[in-house]
């Protein structure tokens, strides 16, 4: 090997270490040493373990005679046969092959790729019309088959990151909901016990109006516990699928409007703006959509107090779009992808009290209705949350 070829090789194994994305680099490793060997199409199958068979997860169209990158199905065969013998093979154009027609003229060569010392699957190139591989293409396509094999691996080895984190980030939520729950459960009854028994002091008598105050908090932390338990069971049913949508033509202006109607009785100072186009009928179950707009209200006036909060419907590419705002502190950026996972609130000083199971919620109710529900905040301007629901004029 010449000092040239080492040079060219150091930097082309420098620029795919710096690669972000494994196929970037493969991407660079094929192009870059094609002085070196030249092919027209290259493939990577891996063996899927559930399926069976053999997936495509990399191909390129390089040269002469390209076919769709995604239409790798050239080398499937080879493919197989060389996973099947562990063994390199290199196969010339079959005997009928038309000598006039280049793209039948078929050349392939096929590598076996480990990941782990474990036989992961088959790296292929495939020449059309020739020239046949020489030594030198072989030893400069083993080396690339290497050169992929571990780059295989580095994706095999995001991916596990990837899960672990998400695990990890998962028992965190758990064990913070643990803490979170018993504090919940615990304000509510201190405060029903506490009252009730005073109540029932035998050495105290209380006027009238007092003992009204001490009732209503009774009755108000009653029925907070009794909308905690609710919304347990409710993420509980939605996470194991258990629940039955009863699916029905809605309106969903009227709707929302009902649920602005039946929020103003218990806030009567609520400024809240009502901006909705005739909106189409959707296919919905009008309890749990109710639901979700009730949640994203309810985070407004908690975590957006005294502002205006303006609700939009429209109607736009077949779709109806709701759109929730306040004109509250708003969400910091890095907060917002894990907004509608169970458990999830956002860390910092608390006055406010939940579970960070609402949103959770909102979301599993909004894709049962195979629609989308996302969120737009600015610090200190406020927040958006938006539902998109597929309308359907014909209802
Ligand atoms: P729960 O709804 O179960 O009583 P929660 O309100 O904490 O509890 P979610 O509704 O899931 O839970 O909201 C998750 C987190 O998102 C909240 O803890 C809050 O920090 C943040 N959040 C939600 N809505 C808003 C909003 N409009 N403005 C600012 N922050 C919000
Ligand atoms: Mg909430």
């Amino acid at each position: 090997m010449n000092k040239d070829t080492l040079v060219q090789l150091d930097g082309v194994f420098r620029e795919m270490q710096s690669a972000e994305d494994w196929k970037n680099a493969l991407d660079i490793m094929f192009t870059s040493m094609r002085g070196l060997f030249v092919f027209d199409n290259v493939a990577i199958y891996t063996l899927d373990d559930r399926a069976k068979g053999l997936d495509v997860v990399y191909a390129r169209a390089l040269g002469r005679g390209k076919t769709a990158e995604a239409d790798a199905s050239w080398g499937e065969g080879i493919a197989s046969d060389v996973i099947q013998n562990e063994h390199m093979i290199i196969r010339g154009p079959l005997q009928d092959a038309s000598p006039n027609n280049r793209l039948s003229q078929i050349h392939m060569l096929g590598i076996p790729l480990y990941v782990a010392s474990k036989l992961h699957g088959a790296l292929l190139f495939v020449r059309f019309g020739g020239p046949e591989y020489l030594d030198l293409h072989i030893h400069v396509a083993s080396l690339q088959a290497v050169w992929a094999s571990s780059l295989l691996e580095r994706k095999q080895l995001q991916e596990a990151r990837a899960e672990l984190d998400s695990v990890q980030r998962q028992m965190r939520l758990q064990d913070d909901f643990v803490s979170t729950i018993s504090h919940e459960l615990r304000t509510p009854l201190g405060f029903i016990k506490g009252y009730s028994t005073s109540l029932l002091r035998q050495d105290t008598i209380w006027d009238e109006a007092t003992q009204r105050e001490f009732l209503t908090i009774i009755d108000e932390e009653a029925d907070r516990l009794a909308k905690l338990i609710e919304d347990m069971l409710e993420s509980a049913r939605l996470q194991s699928k258990t629940i039955q949508f009863k699916f029905s033509p809605v309106r969903l202006d009227a709707l929302v409007r009902d649920v602005v109607a039946r929020t103003k009785t218990h806030h009567h100072t609520l400024d809240i703006e009502l901006n909705m186009d005739v909106l189409p009928p959707v296919l919905a179950d009008g309890v749990r959509f109710s639901q979700v707009l009730e949640n994203l209200i309810g985070n407004a006036i908690k975590y957006a107090p005294e502002s205006r909060i303006v609700i939009q419907g429209a109607y736009i590419d077949n779709k109806v779009l709701i759109s929730v705002n306040d004109e509250g502190e708003g969400i910091p950026a890095e907060y917002i992808p894990f907004l509608f996972e169970r458990f999830y609130r956002v860390p910092g000083e608390r006055t406010v009290t939940g579970t960070g199971l609402g949103l959770y919620i909102c979301k599993q109710i909004v894709m049962a209705h195979h629609g989308n529900i996302w969120v737009e905040s600015v610090l200190d301007r406020g927040t958006t949350f938006f539902i998109e629901l597929p309308a359907n004029p014909t209802l």
